[in-house]
């Protein structure tokens, strides 16, 4: 693709690890300054960012609390003037079922994996809009087009995602803002490596084997998505070839929804 994002700033959240750092990194590629944000080793992301030549700066906010949110917005404007390419990707997941699923967890699942978006959504909408061009991509996920056992507070919080992301596409429908959402399948990041793990130690069976298996009843392909290849579908989304995709939910899931 022959567009750039040069003079545009990102905000990925939940970068320094995973999916998110996978999107940063390719947002950075393609121009894009950053704004990277969640817990664990901030330097460490920011220095792959740097290595690409892109200006970065992380913010610690946590996204479960509002006001948080609203200082890391506000942080954006100030050292970058605004966001332009919003990523919504900040998630958690715990896996039990409904009866036995900690009340705690599941405000916490709403809290982060769909209220943080509507909040950077919102603050982050003026700005996109005064400048007439944004990118809000949300990362969903197999789970808000299909469900599974044990993971309802995820599953309803991804499928809320996709609500939100039709509407605020629907609301902005004749500007040049989008709001998509991408839906990955299984991706190996720390995420999924601890439901491996459980799964092995459940099963009394290897961590080769609970990967496979885990591929085996959802994936058809047999293959993990990868963070680059979502990086390089946010790229795609941000390319003017997208300029008129507006509330799509597009998966990425090696056949899971297709079944
Ligand atoms: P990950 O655990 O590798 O990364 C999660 C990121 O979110 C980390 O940077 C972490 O620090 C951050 N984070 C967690 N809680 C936070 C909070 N309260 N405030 C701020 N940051 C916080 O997970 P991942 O697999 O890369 O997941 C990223 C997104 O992709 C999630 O929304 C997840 O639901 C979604 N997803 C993952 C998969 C998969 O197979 N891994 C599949 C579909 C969708």
């Amino acid at each position: 693709m022959t567009f750039s994002l040069q003079g545009k700033t990102a905000l990925v959240t939940g970068s320094t690890s995973g999916i998110g750092l996978g999107i940063a990194i390719e947002l950075a590629r393609q121009g894009a300054s950053l704004v990277l944000n969640g817990f664990g080793d901030a330097e460490a992301a920011k220095a792959q960012i740097a290595a690409l030549g892109a200006r970065v700066e992380h913010h610690p906010a946590d996204m479960s609390r509002p006001a948080d949110i609203a200082a890391m917005m506000e942080f954006a404007a100030s050292r970058f003037g605004g966001v332009d390419v919003l990523v919504n990707n900040a998630g958690i997941q715990h896996v039990a079922s409904v009866q036995d699923f900690p009340p705690e967890k599941w405000d916490a699942i709403l809290a982060i994996n769909l209220s943080s978006a509507f909040h950077t959504t919102r603050l982050a909408l003026p700005h996109m809009l005064r400048r007439n061009w944004g990118r809000i991509i949300n990362v969903a996920s197999a789970h808000g087009l299909a469900a599974s056992a044990g993971k309802s507070a995820y599953v309803a919080a991804k499928h809320g995602l996709i609500g939100l992301t039709k509407a605020v596409a629907l609301e902005n429908a004749t500007t040049g803002v989008t709001c998509n959402a991408i839906c990955p399948g299984w991706v190996l990041t720390p995420l999924v490596q601890k439901q491996i793990d459980d799964r092995a130690a459940q099963q009394g069976i290897s961590v080769q084997q609970a990967q496979e298996n885990l591929l085996r009843e959802k994936e058809p392909s047999l293959q993990f998505t990868t963070p680059q290849q979502l990086g390089q579908m946010a790229v795609f989304l941000c390319s003017p070839a997208a300029d008129n995709m507006r509330g799509i939910a597009w998966s990425n899931d090696g056949g899971w929804t297709a079944q």
